[in-house]
C-alpha cells in the first residue's frame, strides 16, 4: 500500500464521493417513486388484462392497453431523464471539485510545492454532460427502456411464458430497472469526472511529476483492480477501471514505492486468494496458466471509452 496518509486521503476522497452519491441516489429514488406511483393504475390495468381467461401473450402484445401503457411510460421516463440530466450536472461540478482537492492533498503528501488547480479550466475540459454521447443517453432514456419491455414480451413469446408471468416481468422491470440505470449513470459520471479532474490537476503540475501510480481499494477490489494496483503510468494516460470502480491515481514523484497488487495478493493465505479469484481461476493460477497482469482486460464502453474488467476463466486459460 502507499503510506498511511496517502491511503487515508484515498479513503476519505472515496467516502466523500460515496456520501454525495447517496444524496443523489435518494433524490433520484424519490423522483422515480412518484413517477411509478403515477403509472400504478396502468400497471394494475395490465395485470388485470393478463389475468383474462384464454388470453395469449401475442394478444397481450397487440393489446391497446399495453400500447397505451408503453406510450405513457416512455413519456414519464423522458420526464425522469430531465431530472437525471439536472442531477448529473450537479454531480459533475461537485466531483470536479472533489477530484482536484484529492489531487492537491496527494501532491502535498509527496512534498510537491504544487500549482493550485485551475478549476475553471478543468470544468471546461471535463464537461461530460455536454457531450453528444451523454446527451444521447438522456434523450433516448424513455425509448431505451420501452424497448426493453418489448424485448421481455418477445422473449416470453419464444419461451412460451404465460401472459400473467409476462405482465409481472414488465411491471417488475419498471419497478426498478430505469432507476438503477439512472443511479449507475450518475455514480459512474461522478467517479469519472472526479478522476478526470485529478488527472488534469496532475497534468497542471507535470513539471514536478514522473507520472501517477494506480491505487486500488484493497482489500475489497476485484482481481482486475488488484492486478493494476501499484503500476506506474505516464501523465497522459488515465485510470480506466469499471463502472462503480473505486481506484484512484496518486502522483508519482519517482521517490515513493507502492507494493504491487501481485505482491500484496501473494501475501494472502490460499483460502483468501481462492475466495478472491474464485476456485476455477485460483486453480489455473496455481498451475501457472496465466500471468497476474492477464487478470485485467480492457473493453470499450460507448459512453466512457476504455474501461477495464476482470478476465473470465475462459479468457485466461484459452
Ligand atoms: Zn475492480
Amino acid at each position: 500500500m502507499p503510506d498511511d496518509l496517502a491511503k487515508a486521503a484515498h479513503d476519505l476522497f472515496l467516502r466523500r464521493l460515496a456520501v454525495e452519491n447517496r444524496i443523489t441516489s435518494a433524490h433520484l429514488l424519490g423522483s422515480y417513486r412518484s413517477l411509478t406511483g403515477s403509472l400504478r393504475s396502468s400497471f394494475d390495468a395490465l395485470t388485470a388484462l393478463s389475468e383474462k381467461r384464454n388470453l395469449t401473450v401475442s394478444e397481450l402484445a397487440r393489446s391497446k392497453q399495453l400500447e397505451r401503457l408503453l406510450a405513457k411510460t416512455e413519456k414519464e421516463l423522458d420526464n425522469f431523464s430531465e431530472i437525471i440530466a439536472k442531477q448529473s450536472e450537479i454531480v459533475q461540478d461537485k466531483a470536479i471539485e472533489e477530484g482536484a482537492d484529492f489531487a492537491s492533498t496527494e501532491l502535498k503528501l509527496v512534498g510537491v510545492r504544487f500549482n493550485h488547480p485551475d478549476i475553471r479550466a478543468i470544468q471546461i475540459s471535463v464537461d461530460y454532460t455536454d457531450t453528444s454521447a451523454f446527451k444521447g443517453i438522456i434523450e433516448n432514456f424513455g425509448g431505451y427502456h420501452v424497448q426493453s419491455a418489448k424485448d421481455i414480451i418477445a422473449t416470453a413469446m419464444t419461451e412460451g411464458i404465460n401472459p400473467v408471468q409476462t405482465a409481472r416481468r414488465i411491471v417488475a422491470y419498471y419497478d426498478k430497472m430505469p432507476m438503477y440505470d439512472a443511479v449507475r449513470l450518475t455514480r459512474t459520471l461522478q467517479l469519472w469526472s472526479a478522476r478526470k479532474s485529478t488527472h488534469e490537476t496532475y497534468r497542471q503540475n507535470a513539471e514536478y511529476l514522473d507520472g501517477w501510480i494506480w491505487v486500488a481499494s484493497i482489500p475489497g477490489a476485484c482481481m482486475s483492480c488488484v492486478s493494476q494496483h501499484g503500476t506506474n503510468h505516464p501523465l497522459d494516460e488515465e485510470l480506466n477501471d469499471h463502472h462503480n470502480g473505486r481506484c484512484t491515481p496518486i502522483p508519482n514523484t519517482g521517490r515513493q514505492k507502492v507494493q504491487s497488487g501481485e505482491d500484496w495478493f501473494n501475501s494472502l493465505s490460499d483460502t483468501e486468494q481462492s475466495a478472491m479469484m474464485g476456485a476455477g481461476k485460483f486453480e489455473a493460477w496455481q498451475e501457472g496458466k496465466f500471468n497476474f497482469s492477464d487478470l485485467s482486460k480492457t473493453y470499450t464502453n460507448p459512453l466512457f471509452g476504455d474501461m477495464r474488467r476482470e478476465s473470465t476463466l475462459a479468457e485466461l486459460v484459452n
